[in-house]
């Protein structure tokens, strides 16, 4: 079943304690794309400037995502600075030039509309409601954000998590949105603002997912080394959403492994800067890791 995303696709400047990339492409959209399509054909709205040239969009056509919603307009693609410290769990903004994005208006394609599942990835969330509101037979809507627009667009965000199914933030975001320090208290409220499903990550120590029927936890993969962690929290939404719309099935075992499917996907992307990993990875290395969570975790009663 088909897939639609809106997000940021950016140039990203990234520093770790393992070295540095410059003006690498990245973005929401970008990360949670490649991830998704692995599992399902996969529709990119965004926009980029007129710096963003052919060949930095034949990554997304050589893994056969669509991107008629992907909109070319006069000036600079979105960019974003961040560093990452100790153990890089969370990034430290220093720049974000929101470029194109700041008179965005997205237009969705006809081929879109009636996709059954839709990311609203990390963008203004005002732009996320007017794709939300564009999209009328959904499924499922997940919707993912950060610190920058808790912060800077509190009301819009409060509106668009009352319109959505399912919500991914980190620890920290969930902690700032709420002003609870307990991720169950915190979940809880954030159920209270809407959606009914709420994914918590927490970097290497994992995922948990809260509903109202069950609550799983699941450890990141034990890397030996994690070089750039940008892109990690799309890349787990792009496994978990695109794993549920290529089985057509939001059961409580498939989200269980929907869970898995996004854990393996962020473990990959953290193993080296930018996209670099996840354009050389293969559908046997996902498959080898899942089942290897699987044993990871797995223990007899
Ligand atoms: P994550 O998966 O959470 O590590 O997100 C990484 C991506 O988010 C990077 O590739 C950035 O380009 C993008 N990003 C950072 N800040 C923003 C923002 N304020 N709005 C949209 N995208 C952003």
């Amino acid at each position: 079943m088909a897939l639609v995303v809106v997000g940021s696709v950016a140039f990203d400047t990234i520093r770790t304690p393992a070295g540095e990339a410059q003006e690498v492409v990245g973005g929401s959209a970008t990360h949670f794309a490649l991830a998704a399509s692995w599992f399902t054909a996969v529709k990119v709205v965004a926009v980029v400037g007129a710096d963003f040239g052919e060949e930095h969009l034949a990554i997304f056509r050589e893994r056969r995502i669509d991107v008629e919603g992907v909109e070319r307009a006069p000036g600079k693609t979105f960019r974003w600075h961040g560093e990452y410290h100790g153990d890089m769990n969370a990034a430290r903004t220093l720049e974000t030039q929101l470029n194109v994005f700041e008179h965005f208006q997205p237009k969705i394609p006809e081929a879109y509309r009636h996709a059954p599942f839709l990311f609203l990835g990390n963008i203004q969330p005002a732009l996320q409601l007017q794709v939300r509101r564009q999209m009328n037979r959904t499924r499922l809507v997940t919707l993912d954000t950060m610190n920058f627009w808790i912060e800077r667009a509190p009301a819009e965000l409060r509106q668009a998590f009352a319109e959505v199914d399912a919500v991914t933030l980190n620890d920290g975001e969930a902690r700032l949105l709420t002003g609870l320090a307990n991720l169950r208290q915190a979940a809880q409220a954030i159920q209270a603002l809407g959606p009914r499903i709420v994914a918590i990550k927490r970097g290497e120590h994992g995922v948990s997912l809260y509903t109202p029927d069950f609550i799983f936890k699941m450890p990141g993969y034990p890397l030996q080394e994690i070089r750039d962690p940008t892109g990690a929290g799309d890349s787990f939404a792009g496994g978990f959403m695109g794993y549920l719309a290529g089985t057509g099935d939001v059961s409580e075992a498939n989200l269980r492994r929907a869970v898995v499917y996004g854990s393996v996907l962020a473990s990959f992307t953290v193993e080296d800067f930018g996209l670099r990993r996840a354009l050389r990875l293969t559908r046997e290395e996902i498959d080898a890791r899942f089942r290897e969570f699987k044993h990871l975790s797995h223990f007899d009663l």
